[in-house]
C-alpha cells in the first residue's frame, strides 16, 4: 500500500463512524490518515460483551490491533465506543444503545424513546453522548480519551442529518443533532471531543518521531 501518510486503524465495521471519525480527523489536520478494515482485508467482529463503554473499546481495539498484527502491519488502531445515557431512564439504554435501535419496533430507537418518554416533562428530559476511545499504539501502548455532549431529549424526531439517536437528541442552541451540519455537529460531539484529544496524541508522536 502506497501511503504518503502513516495510518491509524479504525476498529470498527460502523459505516456512521468511519465518516465522521474520517470527517474529524480532516477537520484536525491530523497527521494520519484513517484506514478502514476492509481497505487490510480485515474482517473482525468481536463480541462486546464488557459492563462498561471502557471494556468495549478494549475490546474492539485489542481484536483489531491482533488482526493487523497477524497481516504484518504495524499501526495504531483506534476503537470508539458510545452511547445515549437518559437521565429520566436511570442513564438508559446507554451501553446497550445499539441494541436499543435493534430491539425497537421497526428498528426504530428514536420513535421508541420518545414513546418511552410521552411523560415526561422538560426539566426532566435531560440526556447526554458519550464516546470512550482506547488507542493502541504502534509499540502496543493504550491511552483512553473520553468525551460528554449534554442535551435533552425532544417531543419528536427532527432533522435528518447524522444517524443514532440525533433526530432526537436537542443541543444546546435549540436543534437536533440531526438538524446540525456534520461540521457543526463535530464540533460539540462526545466522538469530536475525544476523537481530537486521540489526534493531540497522535500528531505529538509523530512530531518527536521526525524530530
Ligand atoms: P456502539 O457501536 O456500541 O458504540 O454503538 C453506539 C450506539 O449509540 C449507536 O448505535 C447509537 O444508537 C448511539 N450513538 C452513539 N453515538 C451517537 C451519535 O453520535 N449520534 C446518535 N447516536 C449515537
Amino acid at each position: 500500500m502506497n501511503r504518503s501518510k502513516p495510518s491509524v486503524l479504525l476498529a470498527s465495521n460502523n459505516a456512521h463512524k468511519h465518516r465522521e471519525l474520517r470527517d474529524i480527523f480532516e477537520m484536525s489536520d491530523c497527521p494520519v490518515e484513517l484506514m478502514l478494515p476492509r481497505e487490510i482485508g480485515i474482517r473482525v467482529e468481536p463480541a462486546e460483551d464488557a459492563d462498561s463503554y471502557l471494556g468495549n473499546a478494549r475490546i474492539k481495539a485489542r481484536a483489531f490491533a491482533q488482526a493487523a498484527a497477524q497481516r504484518g502491519v504495524q499501526v495504531w488502531v483506534l476503537a470508539d465506543d458510545s452511547g445515549l445515557e437518559v437521565d429520566a431512564l436511570g442513564g438508559r439504554p446507554g451501553l446497550h444503545s445499539s441494541r436499543y435501535h435493534q430491539q425497537a419496533p421497526a428498528g426504530d430507537g428514536c420513535q421508541a424513546l420518545l414513546e418511552e418518554l410521552a411523560d415526561v416533562p422538560d426539566p426532566n428530559r435531560t440526556a447526554r453522548f458519550r464516546a470512550v476511545i482506547v488507542l493502541i499504539d504502534p509499540a502496543g501502548c493504550e491511552h483512553v480519551f473520553e468525551g460528554v455532549c449534554e442535551g435533552r431529549i425532544s417531543h419528536e424526531k427532527r432533522g435528518a442529518n447524522g444517524f443514532g439517536f440525533d433526530p432526537v437528541f436537542v443541543t444546546g442552541d435549540g436543534r437536533t443533532m440531526a438538524e446540525l451540519p456534520a461540521e457543526a455537529k463535530h464540533r460539540i460531539s462526545h466522538r469530536g471531543i475525544a476523537a481530537r484529544q486521540a489526534v493531540e496524541l497522535i500528531r505529538r508522536v509523530n512530531d518527536e518521531t521526525l524530530a
